[in-house]
């Protein structure tokens, strides 16, 4: 099974940086179905191809699963399938979700991209691919395949090499064949459950819900299970449907394209990782670690022995466990890790124990009332050696263009505080549970309305 993309946007190989992967190498990945290589057949400055080579083992395909003869002669190893969906996933994971440490303006620049796949079977006939395509602006050249050469009497089969065009961006193109691959082929290869929901609104983001054939989409894709169908349709057409998870998700993302411009997150979590290795703190929680962008940098870093993420939203949980796995770490390195959901408000014995607890852009989170319930289960009851608070300095949010005026960063923040409130309220706690607190200042500063993010340190005092 075998998916190339193209470019001739210039310099072409710079493909090779959208999809991390360098052109000048084959790169070898295991899944759990077989083996996918990544290989360049031509890269230069003019135009440069990338190839997605998928070789599905139809023994481990079955394996366990009591077999019948039809499961080993299949189709399967050798069209694209949901399988390739989760080839691009798990190979192009970066690329997939937009991002480019190297090229950061390009990933989200249109580039004319040409898409091939050798194989494809297309339940609906070409007419239904092109329903598929061409509303998202692909320009579909099908070419159809006989059932046999030898007997051309016997007509046409469903199988066909597809050539996708358009200029677009490559995140897009790998969203658009994520989820539209599995629909032509309609013949799903696991299991359907609510997590499908969650992965087709995730991939179908901004252009499933204007697709004129969603429905048919949303129904192929959930392999016609009428309740999953329903749960991803009302999501679909209406933004308010969305659970609270998914609002988080989505909220989360506004409050990043606010701050983006200071790359804010960066400075944040740098400052973080510093303030923790400054006090030795080996062994840390983090407190409403959300999708793990803290987590990450921990984990990569073997000075961190113990590393434990708490959050309220499952959701959350299950999105940072994917980006961790794929970090690909040893195994021995993934037991320094532990996802635990719990809310901050209630005292839990698991946050017992660490060097150091972070508190990152959270508390702006809980209700004020409530507030005083974490600060009793952080500095009362798990009660670790270094407590690290961060949260944003409402003062600064004039700074922010694309912010209209006397609205909050993110529209789940409860409260935003001024330095003097945030100063006012750490001190405090910090008189109140015999801690010590300094401040530090993250972002660049404006001499009136001072730094976008404040942080404060805890350190316990001897008693
Ligand atoms: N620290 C992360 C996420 C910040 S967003 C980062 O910097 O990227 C705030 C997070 O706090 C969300 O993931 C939210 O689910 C979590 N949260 C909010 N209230 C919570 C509570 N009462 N208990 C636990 N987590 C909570």
């Amino acid at each position: 099974m075998l998916l190339t993309i193209s470019t001739t946007y210039q310099p072409a190989t710079d493909l090779g940086y959208l999809l991390h992967k360098h052109p000048d190498r084959c790169h070898s990945f295991s899944l759990s179905f077989g083996q996918a290589h990544v290989f360049y057949p031509e890269a230069n400055t003019q135009r440069c191809t990338a190839a997605l080579l998928l070789e599905v083992d139809p023994v481990k395909l079955v394996r366990g699963r009591g077999i019948k003869i039809e499961q080993y002669v299949s189709d399967r190893p050798y069209v694209a399938s949901s399988f390739l969906s989760v080839a691009i996933a798990q190979v192009f994971s970066t690329a997939l979700s937009g991002r480019c440490q190297d090229r950061p303006e390009l990933a989200q620049t249109p580039i004319p991209l040409v898409a091939r796949v050798s194989v494809i079977p297309c339940r609906g006939g070409e007419e239904f691919l092109r329903q598929l395509f061409e509303p998202l602006g692909y320009s579909v050249r099908a070419q159809g395949h006989l059932l046999d050469e030898n007997f051309p009497d016997w007509g046409h089969s469903q199988y066909y090499t597809v050539e996708l065009h358009h200029t677009l961006r490559l995140s897009d193109l790998l969203s658009h064949l994520y989820v539209l691959i599995p629909v032509l082929d309609d013949d799903k290869h696991y299991w359907v459950g609510d997590e499908e929901v969650e992965k087709l609104l995730r991939r179908g983001e901004g252009w499933l819900n204007k697709h004129p054939a969603r429905e048919q989409i949303t129904k192929r894709y959930l392999k016609r299970q009428s309740r999953l169908t329903r749960v991803a349709l009302a999501q679909l057409t209406e933004e308010d449907n969305l659970d609270p998870d998914r609002a988080q998700e989505k909220h989360a993302q506004e409050e990043a394209a606010v701050e983006k411009p200071l790359s804010l997150n960066q400075h944040r979590l740098n400052a973080v990782v510093v303030a923790l290795k400054h006090r030795a703190a080996k062994r840390v929680i983090d407190l409403g670690c959300g999708q793990g962008n803290l987590l990450k940098i921990l984990l990569k870093d073997s000075f961190f022995e113990q590393i434990t993420g708490v959050d309220v939203s499952y959701h959350s949980l299950e999105i940072a466990k994917e980006r961790l796995d794929r970090l690909r770490l040893p195994r021995n390195q993934w037991d320094r890790l532990q996802l635990i959901q719990g809310a901050l408000t209630y005292q839990d014995k698991r946050f017992n124990g660490y060097d150091a607890a972070t508190v990152i852009e959270v508390i702006e989170h809980l209700d004020l009332p409530r507030l005083e319930a974490f600060e009793r289960v952080l500095f009362e009851f798990a009660r670790p050696k270094n407590a690290i608070v961060t949260t944003p300095n409402i003062e600064y949010n004039v700074k922010f263009e694309n912010l209209p005026a006397g609205k909050l960063r993110h529209k789940d923040h409860r409260f935003e505080w001024t330095r003097q409130e945030f100063q006012t309220w750490a001190i405090r706690v910090a008189q109140r549970f015999g801690y010590s607190v300094e401040f530090q200042s993250i972002g660049e500063e404006d001499p009136e309305v001072g730094y976008p993010t404040q942080m404060g340190m805890f350190y316990q005092l001897a008693i």
